[in-house]
């Protein structure tokens, strides 16, 4: 959690020292920093542990959330994270190692990523390697984005590729999905850029679904939300294992469609159970998924029946 990452880098002796309260959670505690001096040694400091931190950050063995997640999307869909933490990054690899059939969904890290590093040449985000496999450029690591309340969305060409790709795929969305999203004071421009680009989307808007999942109070989610919703089309839930994602893997948007617009009973696939259930459901459902990972062209977005 953002609030208690001023204890896990052990930074209160530090903090403290340097005259700050580190009481008042890493947030707050960045934001005055870096209003009273962008660049002092503290703030260096900081940063420097933070990178520290959750490059050795590593998943365990066990299938997790993340891996879930991404085996809940196509190629056609797309996840937007403010993680710094390697999770997403770390289980795409897995999975693309391990079910080289499954056709992914797409990652943006939209405040950088200590796993991901950005090919100026080529306009790409990739695994942070020395070099980029296509054109043989060296690699930049993609800059971590703090918890300031002016952020350079617009510094960059990783940061505008990124939030162009999230502007393009958030207007032409069926579902979205916020999971464990808090949308703290510091993300303000991120809110609006989310909002304007759902909302003045696409036509065909009667069925656009909004999920929240969140363990928060419902009403305080509901006065955070349900200005971004469409003809009050959102969905509060508790835990993933209740939202479309998990109950229609990979079929999502047929399903909402479906019963929504046909108005047809749509049964829940049965597949986040045991190891191997859940690689043979999730086998079957690739089996009837067209265009195959091998048929898709790099940078084109598949999409299936
Ligand atoms: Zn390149």
């Amino acid at each position: 959690m953002m609030a208690n990452l001023v204890e896990i880098l052990e930074l209160n002796d530090f903090v403290s020292g340097a005259g700050y309260d580190p009481t008042i959670g890493f947030e707050s505690l960045y934001s005055r920093l870096h209003v009273a001096d962008p660049q002092p040694l503290l703030v260096q400091e900081i940063e420097n542990r933070v990178e520290d931190y959750f490059n050795r950050l590593i998943l365990p063995r066990y299938p997790t959330i993340y891996d879930l997640l991404l085996l809940s999307l196509r190629g056609k869909d797309a996840i937007f994270t403010f993680n710094w933490d390697p999770f997403l990054a770390d289980a795409y690899d897995r999975i693309a190692e391990q079910v080289p059939s499954t056709n992914m969904p797409n990652i943006f890290h939209l405040h950088g990523n200590v796993r991901v590093a950005f090919c100026e040449q080529c306009l790409m985000a990739m695994p942070k390697i020395e070099t980029c496999p296509t054109c043989g450029a060296k690699l930049n690591p993609t800059r971590l984005l703090y918890p300031v309340e002016k952020k350079d969305y617009a510094e960059g060409p990783y940061m505008v590729s990124q939030w162009k790709d999230f502007r393009e795929f958030i207007g032409r969305a069926l579902i979205i999905t916020i999971f464990g999203y808090s949308a703290p004071m510091t993300d303000q421009e991120a809110m609006t850029t989310l909002k304007a680009a759902w909302k003045d989307g696409e036509s065909h808007k009667l069925i656009h679904r909004l999920e929240i999942i969140d363990i928060r109070d419902q009403n305080e989610l509901a006065r955070q939300w349900s200005s971004f919703s469409i003809f009050h089309h959102y969905d509060i839930r508790r835990s993933f294992h209740e939202s479309l994602l998990a109950r229609y893997p990979r079929r999502s948007c047929e399903a909402l469609f479906q019963s929504n617009y046909d108005g047809k009973v749509v049964e829940p696939i049965a597949w986040a159970g045991n190891l191997e259930g859940m690689g043979n459901a999730i086998d079957e459902l690739v089996a009837y998924e067209y265009p195959k990972k091998s048929e898709i062209e790099i940078g084109e977005i598949g999409d299936g029946p």
